[in-house]
């Protein structure tokens, strides 16, 4: 059985524990998990018996070779109509819909062909997308080769003078040249104080003395992402920028250290914002410590506050604690880690210094 059918033989299960008749699949992440299909338009209806891909003639060819598991059904215009109106020719009656995906607009459109179908906001496809198989732990490694790759090179860039975005450019293309398909995201050069931003663009700004730079960067290769960041700080680094670093440093230690298969997303998370806050910067770190990696960038599942649910072998996430400091700068760390059966494994190979690297 081929990797999309199992998939697909997985959701059905799904399907009949809930008592949906059929799935309408339209976040393309989800589509391409379940069939393989990559293009930029398409939607996949899956029942107990079928699965159909529809789309129109661009894909025609490429549907049939990246979905050859699912029908491929040609549909020049008004997909989402069409995908309510196939499921009422297959005799659905309860159809399940991507509610978090779905625009207000496209679930119209979907009720209007899925006459007398009852339409439930209802998809595991993001859980079941959590836990990667041992394949896609494979293709993941190899993302997260190619980051490695890259930040070592714009690590051997930063000197004072060079902008953010020449190292950005130069990361990235060295990152594609080595067999990345995209950048999952545009990359981070964010220096002196705009590294206090946690998600900066990427400026014409000149790297100064004495200046903190956080470095965030991502591949994808086949379909797989990765993610990771790094700070360092150029010719000089003061007492209190050394401190920060710190900080950070043993928080990311301590939480990555935590995270094991039957770990509470939230409690992993309090591992690092408690080390933060007990050394007064609680209010320096906003964001969630962490979040899954795989045909996403950010998916499920999130090690954040208020997260009650359990890791599980199988997960990939990110730990990242960070203090950003208006004004002055910021320091984030951050490495992949994969929930084991017994344990975890940090797939990121970047070296992460215990002190402030000064280049
Ligand atoms: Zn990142
Ligand atoms: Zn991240």
């Amino acid at each position: 059985m081929s990797v999309h059918a199992r998939r697909l033989a997985t959701l059905r299960e799904r399907l009949a524990q809930d008592n949906l008749d059929a799935l309408a699949v339209s976040n393309p992440s989800n589509i391409f998990y379940l069939s393989g299909f990559r293009g930029s338009a398409g939607a996949l209806l899956v029942s107990e018996s079928r699965a159909a891909l529809l789309s129109d003639f661009r894909y025609r060819l490429q549907a049939k070779e990246q979905a050859p598991d699912c029908d491929f059904i040609e549909i020049p215009r008004r997909l989402v109509y069409h995908l309510g109106d196939q499921a009422k020719a297959w005799g659905v009656r309860r159809l399940g819909y991507e509610a978090g995906h779905l625009t207000c607009d496209a679930r119209d459109q979907l009720a209007e062909g899925a006459v007398d179908i009852e339409l439930l906001p209802w998809s595991p496809v993001e859980s079941l997308r959590a836990v990667k198989s041992p394949d896609e732990v494979e293709l993941i490694r190899e993302a997260v080769r190619l980051a490695d790759e890259a930040m070592e090179r714009m690590m051997g860039l930063l000197r004072p003078g060079a902008t953010e975005r020449e190292i950005a450019l130069e990361g990235e293309f060295h990152m594609r040249r080595m067999g990345a398909e995209a950048a999952p995201f545009n990359f981070i050069v964010a220096s002196g104080p705009r590294s206090a931003l946690p998600h900066a663009e990427t400026s014409e700004r000149r790297l100064q003395p004495g200046d903190l730079v956080v470095i965030d960067i991502g591949a994808r290769a086949h379909g797989y992402c990765s993610d990771i960041t790094r700070t360092c700080a150029i010719g000089s680094a003061d007492e209190r920028a050394r401190d920060v670093y710190g900080i950070v440093y043993r928080a990311q230690r301590a939480a990555a250290a935590a995270v094991r298969a039957g770990a509470v997303c939230m409690e992993v998370d309090a591992v690092a914002r408690s080390m933060i806050a007990d050394a007064g910067y609680g209010q320096a770190f906003g964001h969630g410590l962490g979040h899954g990696v795989g045909i996403d960038v950010h998916e499920a599942p999130r090690l954040t506050k208020g997260e009650e649910a359990p890791l599980s072998a199988g997960n990939i996430v990110t730990v990242e604690p960070g203090i950003y400091l208006e004004g002055l700068g910021g320091v984030r760390l951050e490495d992949m880690v994969r929930v084991g059966e017994d344990g975890a494994e940090t797939l990121t190979a970047s070296p992460m210094p215990d002190e402030l690297p000064v280049v």
